[in-house]
């Protein structure tokens, strides 16, 4: 299952945004050949930025979420939009750091020491950047300060997955809440409370989808969100807002990587016509493969030659 709910409470004090994304983290999987630990980080990745491309307002707006360290991952970059489409990739999607002595996956070793960068293209002039060091790698904690640092907003993210032993995604997804401009004091200290013993995002994802046999997926979710904020006080009660969509989509086409050929300039086209006689140009998101024969390549050249 891929969907998002959206919520806020009756005082108005927090907004909520609930994903299951168990379905975008396998499609991942299977594209770009994880590791248990690389399936973990790329799906939290993933859903992070699908989470906060939901956030933006406007058909054109892009978002792009990078973590980048010295760990051995190397980069993971997703890039998402305002209808919830998400793609994404890991440099060493084999990277696998032991398991942590309580036994889960190391994430944050993976990543090490290194930065998380935000970009928001809202169609402006110039897009929004905001980068800061990664406090532990493991994804949640360092946007939950990046908003904090960089947006001035107080929030709390968390992200998690279960990964069956054979590799394969059990249960991902992750939620963000957002504390508003005139939220009540009380509210704000029930809701640290709240999330003080609330058990993990994929724990409460995996016993809800466990147990809807015959519910619909709005239904799940509104379950989902009922059990996560489970013992607020009735006048923060979290009340469902909308259900939005969220899942795995590529935008590469042949249009678009012909253009990147035509980048490379008429010099280096030529040589590659005279070396290699063809080229193939493989999607990094989605690994899909571009083939250009000579005579492809010769119009791109062409092209190439009426740009200058
Ligand atoms: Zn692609």
């Amino acid at each position: 299952m891929n969907k998002v709910i959206t919520g806020m409470d009756r005082s108005k004090s927090y907004r909520v945004y609930l994903a299951v994304t168990t379905t975008m983290a396998e499609d991942a999987r299977l594209i770009h050949g994880t590791s248990p630990t690389a399936t973990a980080a790329l799906g939290r990745v993933l859903t992070a930025a699908g989470l906060m491309g939901l956030m933006m307002k406007g058909n054109d707006a892009k978002l792009t979420v990078q973590f980048k360290g010295d760990g051995g991952a190397g980069e993971i970059l997703a890039t998402s939009n305002a209808k919830g489409d998400v793609k994404g990739y890991i440099s060493n999607p084999m990277i696998d750091p032991p398991l942590k002595p309580n036994g889960k996956m190391d994430v944050g070793a993976a990543l090490g020491i290194g930065m998380v960068v935000v970009i928001k293209d809202l169609g402006l002039k110039e897009p929004y950047i905001g980068k800061i060091d990664l406090v532990s790698g493991e994804i949640a904690d360092d946007l939950t300060a990046y908003f904090f640092i960089s947006e001035q907003q107080s929030s709390a993210v968390a992200l998690g997955e279960i990964i069956e032993t054979d590799g394969s995604v059990r249960a991902v997804g992750g939620m963000i809440v957002q504390m508003l401009p005139d939220a009540k004091e009380e509210a704000v200290e029930a809701l640290e409370e709240l999330l003080d013993r609330m058990p993990p995002v994929s724990t409460l994802i995996d016993e809800t989808c466990g147990a809807s046999a015959g519910m619909t997926e709005k239904a799940v979710m509104k379950a989902l969100m009922d059990k996560a904020f489970n013992g607020m006080p009735d006048e923060f009660k979290v009340e469902a807002l909308e259900l939005r969509d969220i899942g795995w989509k590529c935008d590469c086409s042949a249009e678009r990587l012909e253009q990147v050929v035509i980048s490379l300039g008429k010099k280096e086209l030529a040589r590659i016509i005279e070396e290699d006689g063809e080229a193939e140009l493989v999607c990094q998101f989605c690994r899909s493969r571009y083939h250009f024969d000579r005579e492809h390549l010769e119009r791109l050249l062409l092209e190439a030659a009426r740009k200058k």
